[in-house]
């Protein structure tokens, strides 16, 4: 059982490297993001309150998610229902970054990913895999590139998708959710000591890929 841990803020490109990554080299690849999702999910669906602490352990307390691997894709099976199309909207988004800086929330995840890296060989991908799931994982990756670098893609997927947007609102809101992310008080997005540090700012995505793998290689 090999563990490699890849933490990184948002729109590093983590995701799809890291999809691509876990697929040529036979790993599972875990996309813990899509928990904080479907946390999150569960918590618009239901109305439940995220300030009021017992609606939010009345919901836990109801919540069984189950991970399915099929064709080197994650599915998540919330209560029996399959959410994967549901958990990428905007609103839920933002929702799962609220409740990811709760640590009730952070607790409840915590075992399900513990888990999930005891199935195999798995590429875990999140904020804290390195710090705070796995620490003694194998091999751990900060993947990382330049505030403009991301805001630069990010800005350019939202055009190919036909939304009219200005590059500086979204370099700002990803300035702002990095200082979220990397100052809250509880396992804070910051690279442990022992991890390697991938900055993918002049990396196309292959260039990527192979810059992973390779890391991961050199310790298999
Ligand atoms: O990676 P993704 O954008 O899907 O993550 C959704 C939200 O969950 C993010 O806002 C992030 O802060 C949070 N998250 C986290 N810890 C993880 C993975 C995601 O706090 N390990």
């Amino acid at each position: 059982m090999f563990n490699v841990a890849i933490d990184g803020p948002s729109g590093a490109g983590k995701s799809s490297i890291c999809t691509e990554a876990a697929k040529r080299l036979g790993f599972v690849h875990v996309d813990t993001g899509a928990l904080y999702r479907s946390i999150a999910y569960s918590t618009i669906k239901n109305g439940t309150n995220i300030d009021d602490e017992i609606s939010l352990r009345n919901l836990l307390n109801m919540t069984k998610i189950e991970i399915l691997f099929e064709n080197d894709t994650q599915s998540v099976i919330l209560n029996g229902e399959n959410i994967n199309d549901k958990i990428r909207s905007e609103e839920v988004s933002l929702k799962a970054s609220d409740v990811s800086k709760i640590p009730m929330v952070r607790e409840f995840l915590l075992d399900l990913q513990r888990q999930l890296a005891r199935n195999g060989n798995t590429l875990m991908d999140g904020r804290d895999i390195g710090t705070v799931v796995l620490p003694d994982a194998d091999v751990k990756i900060f993947l990382t590139a330049s505030p403009e670098k991301r805001a630069e893609r990010r800005y350019l997927q939202l055009l190919a998708k036909g939304e009219k947007i200005e590059y500086n609102s979204v370099l700002d809101k990803i300035i702002k959710r990095d200082y979220q992310d990397s100052h809250r008080e509880i396992a804070p997005l910051k690279p442990s000591e022992d991890s390697v540090i991938v900055d993918t700012s002049e990396l196309d995505f292959e260039e990527s890929v192979k810059k992973v793998i390779e890391i991961i290689e050199e310790k298999l």
